[in-house]
């Protein structure tokens, strides 16, 4: 057994996709109706489409993530990744999505657009906002098809599983349902990958991306990580050529062995300002809680309305994020971890908001 394939759309099972022209050197390319000029002021080779799958992208990103090139797809950020997943194993109508409240909004962006249902099993506030392991399990209905584990949290912050029990939902959920875990902030974290349990559970996917730690959010680039099988299957619903040239390019440089050492400083650096801009929030009178993160950013609840900060940050020319709407989240912001310069503000914009509300 795959392992996902009877959790599957069995109506795209044997589609193979678009037709994409490969390219194939040594070749005179009249099949892809380009143009064989290059555009004023380029000799970068635009005028030519992009390979589907870069094979050097694909090598560094495997390396990288400790996976076998097979296992590896490149998407255009894990957004891209999150969209081919629900489309892949959601029959609109039919079936559905379960995610874990409060989380990434995306999960729910891509199963409304896919016409999937949503299934909501929130996290354990009480707990640290960990998952509750017995919740999703007994809430899996036959049309639940992905399961989504956001580790670390966005907005909260914190890693939501132990990979004991991540073992153990993929093995709860085998046959039923397949589990993706969404990695973008890893790296923040410096905990394992869930990518070296892909060897015993066909029903796992996880998703990483080189938005957040790799600095690189604007050219759209993640990398998806299943199955060779999967990753086949995937790849024939993605458009012919998704990555753009450009952006591939870029990708591929800041996956090489010194970008990387820079990157683990940036990382480092980012991981001490975390701690010392919670130390100053935490001593802030207008600051009920920050919680614990492991990620490039803190979820902070204030004391009364969170507006009088929000509205504070704006008008000196600071934007935070707004997450008081979601599930246990009332008078919740999430800051991302700036410069100090950047984060030292928000102190400053505390400290005004709370002369305005006192
Ligand atoms: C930022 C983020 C991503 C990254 O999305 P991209 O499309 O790769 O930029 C994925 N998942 C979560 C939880 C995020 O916060």
């Amino acid at each position: 057994m795959s392992g996902w394939r009877s959790l599957a759309r069995a109506d795209l099972l044997d589609f193979g996709g678009y037709d994409a022209a490969e390219p194939e050197h040594g070749y005179v390319r009249l099949h892809a109706n380009e143009a064989h000029w290059q555009p004023a002021g380029g000799d970068d080779g635009l005028n030519r489409y992009p390979v589907p799958q870069p094979a050097e992208l694909v090598r560094r990103m495997g390396a990288c993530y400790g996976v076998a090139d097979e296992a590896v797809l490149a998407t255009r950020g894990s957004d891209d990744a999150i969209d081919v997943l629900v489309r892949a194993f959601c029959r609109a109508g039919q079936d559905s999505v379960l995610v874990c409240p409060p989380t990434f909004g995306m999960y729910e962006v891509a199963a409304r657009i896919q016409g999937a249902g949503i299934v909501r099993v929130p996290l354990e506030r009480d707990l640290g906002f960990t998952l509750d392991f017995d919740g999703v399990l007994a809430a899996w209905r036959p049309p639940v098809r992905l399961v989504f584990v956001c580790s670390p949290n966005n907005p909260t912050g914190n890693l939501v599983v132990s990979r004991r029990e991540l073992e153990a939902l993929c093995r709860e959920l085998a046959g039923k349902a397949m589990v993706v875990v969404d990695e973008a902030y890893l790296e923040f974290a410096g905990a394992a990958s869930a990518a070296s349990m892909l060897a015993d559970h066909g029903n796992l996917v996880v998703l990483r991306t080189l938005s957040k730690a790799f600095a690189l959010a604007g050219a759209r680039c993640g990398a998806l990580l299943a199955r060779p099988d999967l990753v086949a299957h995937l790849r024939g619903l993605l458009p012919p050529y998704p990555l753009p040239a450009p952006s591939v390019a870029r990708a591929v440089a800041q996956l090489d062995m010194e970008a990387l050492r820079a990157l683990d400083e940036h990382v480092a650096r980012c991981r001490a300002e975390r701690e010392r801009f919670a130390r100053r929030l935490t001593e802030s009178a207008g600051v009920r809680r920050v919680w614990p993160s492991r990620a490039n950013f803190l979820l902070v609840e204030t004391h009364g309305d969170s507006q009088r900060l929000i509205a504070a940050c704006r008008a000196a020319g600071v934007l935070i994020r707004d997450v008081g709407r979601q599930e246990g989240l009332a008078n919740c912001v999430r800051i991302t971890v700036g410069a100090p310069e950047e984060t030292d503000r928000v102190i400053e914009c505390l400290r005004a908001a709370e002369m305005a509300g006192a």
